[in-house]
């Protein structure tokens, strides 16, 4: 998830909240011995044939952070694992790239949602990552391109998290009878005529604003808001904590690198495999699963821990032999998958921290609503965003650049035409030309100013990206009828088949789509594994 999360739920809320009634029936204690935490299928009881001599072999289907946590716990457990990782690098959508001007950036995740109870915020304070937020200032421009002022920006905005707010406890509380079809925009036309009634001034475009500022919920999903299922709008709520967010400043590098090194040490890690088909145990008469590569290789394994990205599970359910039983193939179909894309521009300066004439800075997030102003670059008037990374409070990690979140239309657009350019140059005069409408009109721009033109940029692609199933996480869109079964669904992976599932679409409800999601998923799996094998808690972890 990117960009804002929030949670509604106090801590005495919790009780009845669904996402916590969750997180505490789908987790195991590490030393849980009992078939606790197992569904029925998990109970197989498999040390009664096994050979006291051998290890079972476990292979983990990828290299992102819930295949290579969940190697650390194999690994602990006393299984011997391989990985196979189609790209020749660790980390699945966790990566970074170096701007021109010397900075790392991340171009998957970059914010650690919920500071308590957060494992990821450990591994934060652990590896000293630096961590940064902004205050709740709101600078938005209207679709003239008029910066509203400090105070109207901040009262828009504070109207669409309220109504934010009320949509997640409704949601919670009424989600058996909202009907599928209806979105989380239906709502908003709902309550904003109830937050600014008629007789108040100027009520029209009041609501106006309102109705165009919601779009930013798009950026924190991958979805536009006309998308976004009111029934399960629910499962989108977050781990809470006391600031509920945190950038992650100087960047996820280290995380990734802490939460790797167990499995580069005891995993026999096969880069650039890329795996094609999954012939379940009933296929073969050796109780094994085997899986092929495209290169034609085939490997053996006990069980195998398939962490391949949900959209690469819709795309790909023909690899399955036998095919994946209903429920599980209709969980696949059902859940959707997001795409939102970053790209960052950098500045020699950060221009927009010096105050204008009429003394206005822009600090943190700030939005171009529906644009009028670009016919020619954005002609639908999609809302663009960014937060900018120079007013971060570390002077070692910040940088004078501003970072876009795009989604929806807008990334399919953006990334189609990068792709059809071919040189850096050209791509890189693309996007400078595509943002600026918006760059442009931030405090102290001046068209020929040396500070203000564009020094560098670097834009995601996960669209085209089949490795990250074309597209950045799970979310949840109309017309989805049973959301919840689906996840538990694909959670319950198929063990007769030697087939479990993990990844951020496998994670606790209260982490989906998160990377603290797909490293407790990857935990889990691994804990059910080696309970399934009478093992669990055999060794301290
Ligand atoms: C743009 C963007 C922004 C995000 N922002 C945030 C954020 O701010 N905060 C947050 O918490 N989360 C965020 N996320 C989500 C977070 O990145 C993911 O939830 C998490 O990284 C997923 O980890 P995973 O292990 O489930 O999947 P992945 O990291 O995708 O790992 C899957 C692995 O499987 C490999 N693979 C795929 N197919 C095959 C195959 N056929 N054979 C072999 N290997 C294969 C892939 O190469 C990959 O290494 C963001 C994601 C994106 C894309």
């Amino acid at each position: 998830m990117d960009a804002y999360s929030m949670s509604v739920t106090n801590a005495t809320l919790k009780n009845t909240s669904k996402i916590y009634q969750d997180l505490k029936i789908s987790r195991i204690p590490s030393l849980d011995r009992s078939p606790r935490g197992l569904s029925i299928m998990d109970r197989v009881l498999k040390q009664e044939t096994l050979d006291p001599g051998r290890k079972p072999h476990i292979g983990v289907v990828g290299a992102g952070l819930a295949g290579l946590r969940s190697a650390d716990l194999l690994l602990r457990h006393g299984f011997r694992v391989t990985i196979l990782e189609a790209r020749n690098r660790l980390g699945g959508r966790m990566c970074q790239n170096r701007l021109s001007n010397g900075h790392l950036v991340d171009m998957g995740p970059n914010w650690i949602h919920g500071t308590v109870d957060n494992p990821i915020m450990d591994l934060a304070k652990e590896t000293e990552t630096a961590v940064g937020s902004w205050d709740n200032r709101s600078y938005v421009f209207d679709e003239d391109g008029e910066l509203f002022s400090l105070e109207d920006g901040t009262k828009y905005s504070t109207i669409v998290w309220n109504i934010i707010e009320d949509a997640f406890e409704y949601s919670n509380k009424q989600g058996s009878d909202i009907d599928s079809d209806k979105s989380l925009l239906d709502f908003f036309r709902e309550q904003v005529t109830i937050k600014i009634p008629e007789t108040e001034d100027g009520y029209a475009k009041k609501r106006h604003v309102v109705l165009q500022l919601s779009e930013l919920w798009g950026a924190f999903v991958g979805s536009p808001i006309d998308k976004q299922s009111l029934k399960f709008f629910w499962l989108e709520e977050c781990i809470d904590g006391e600031t509920e967010n945190l950038f992650c400043a100087g960047t996820y590098q280290k995380i990734l690198e802490r939460i790797a090194q167990p499995a580069v040490d005891g995993a026999d890690i096969r880069y650039s495999t890329r795996v094609s088909e999954i012939h379940g145990k009933s296929t073969a008469a050796s109780d094994t699963v085997k899986v092929k590569t495209v290169d034609g290789n085939i490997f053996e394994f006990d069980e195998i821990v398939l962490t391949t990205p949900l959209g690469w599970l819709k795309r790909n359910l023909q690899a399955f032999k036998p095919p994946l039983p209903d429920r599980m193939s209709k969980a696949i179909q059902s859940i959707g998958y997001g795409c939102l894309e970053k790209v960052y521009i950098s500045f020699p300066k950060a221009f927009w921290l010096t105050p204008s004439e009429d003394s206005r800075t822009v600090q943190g997030f700030c939005q171009w609503l529906s644009p009028k102003y670009a016919p020619d670059s954005n002609p639908e008037g999609w809302t663009n965003e960014i937060v900018e990374l120079a007013s971060l409070d570390d002077p070692s990690i910040s940088h004078p650049t501003l970072l876009f979140y795009i989604y929806g239309a807008e990334s399919q657009h953006v990334t189609s035409k990068i792709r059809s350019l071919s040189g850096k140059n050209e791509r890189d005069e693309f996007l400078f030309a595509f943002f600026k409408p918006y760059y442009s009109r931030l405090p102290s721009y001046r068209e020929d100013g040396p500070e203000c033109q564009p020094s560098g940029c670097i834009s995601t692609d996960w669209l085209h990206d089949d490795l990250a199933g074309n597209g950045s996480y799970s979310n949840f869109q109309v017309g989805l009828e049973e959301g919840d079964k689906d996840v538990r669904a694909m959670r319950a992976g198929v063990p007769d088949e030697g087939i479990w599932l993990a990844g951020e679409h496998t994670a606790p409800f209260v982490a989906l789509g998160t990377v603290t999601g797909a490293y407790w998923s990857g935990e889990d799996i691994a804990k059910r594994i080696a309970q399934s094998y009478g093992w669990l808690g055999r060794v301290d972890n």
